[in-house]
């Protein structure tokens, strides 16, 4: 028995679904790639999309690059898209900051990305890649100091995490008054390579989760936060957009969460059997192989 119900798309529903959607917003790893691979038929279902009219919308919770960086990983598939049209946590992170007009710095636990994107709203910030290789050093009767100035945590995946910056971000959140607590996401596991899952960004939030008691703010998927910031944006219904992702708990959570129409693809994480098994209660309205199986409504 299946708990949560979903349809196959078929041509006709395909049909419909794309008839009734003027905006798509897709997942990238699972549904645009794997890894650093093109998943077949991508750049043909993009083109037939956009030659429709339809607009295309890019959200990831892969926080270790910024916009900039994702347009170069979209272009070295073959496939053009631009800045603007994309929406990484790392973005979100910056994009969250700059909506409550944020004045402090920011202490970030994470890669690149986050780094990139703070320095395109102009938010100061400390740690990342900079404390990669600190100690803590435990002599008696010293104590190790943090910046007061410090007004937000920022926590993304970071593959240098380590007990100096645990240690530094529980310092500021606990001992700077009003200090904020920001993950970029919360997924237990990533897939950073076929082969295996791995640690995700649950782990590192959930070091400061531990340390500190407090519960982070979240931007990334399935949180409301980059859908609101999206329709907003672009002034998109949310009854217009079809949410494309291959997870369960984030992509097809937040378009559910959001009201909006959505495809689970069977192309990245998910299987058959884990969208129709009892434990299962997150239902997309369709499900399918493959981004490229919406390319029957271009034949005529
Ligand atoms: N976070 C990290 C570090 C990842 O490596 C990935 C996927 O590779 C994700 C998050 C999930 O990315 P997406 O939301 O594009 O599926
Ligand atoms: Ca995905």
């Amino acid at each position: 028995a299946m708990n949560a119900k979903a349809s196959r798309l078929g041509e006709s529903e395909a049909k419909a679904l794309v008839d009734a959607t003027e905006t798509f917003i897709f997942d990238c790893d699972g549904v645009i790639w794997k890894g650093d691979s093109l998943i077949e038929g991508v750049p043909e279902t993009l083109d037939l999309l956009r030659s429709m009219g339809k607009r295309l919308i890019f959200v990831t919770n892969n926080s270790t690059k910024s916009r900039a960086g994702y347009t170069k990983k979209f272009e070295s598939l073959g496939l053009k898209v631009n800045a603007e049209e994309i929406f990484s946590s790392s973005f979100a992170a910056a994009a969250y900051l700059e909506s409550i007009d944020f004045k402090k710095k920011a202490y970030v636990i994470g890669e690149t990305g986050i780094l990139e994107e703070l320095d395109n709203v102009g938010v100061k910030h400390i740690g990342g890649e900079s404390d990669a290789d600190k100690q803590v050093t435990l002599k008696s009767g010293e104590l190790m100091h943090h910046d007061e100035d410090v007004g937000a945590v920022i926590v993304g995946f970071d593959r240098n995490i380590n007990y100096y910056k645990i240690q530094y971000a529980t310092l500021c959140i606990r001992e700077n008054p009003g200090c904020m607590f920001i993950a970029t996401n919360t997924d237990a596991v990533t897939h950073l390579t076929d082969a295996q899952e791995w640690a995700g960004n649950g782990s590192m939030v959930g070091a400061i989760k531990g340390s500190t008691k407090r519960e982070p703010i979240v931007v990334g998927k399935p949180a409301a936060f980059m859908l609101d910031y999206i329709a907003n944006k672009f002034n998109i219904r949310k009854d217009q957009i079809t949410m494309v992702g291959d997870r369960l708990d984030t992509d097809i959570l937040f378009g559910n969460d959001g009201g909006l129409n959505t495809l689970l693809v069977l192309s990245g994480v998910t299987t058959k059997e884990m969208l129709c098994s009892d434990d299962n209660t997150i239902a997309p309205t369709n499900y399918t192989d493959k981004l490229a199986d919406l390319l029957c409504v271009g034949k005529v």
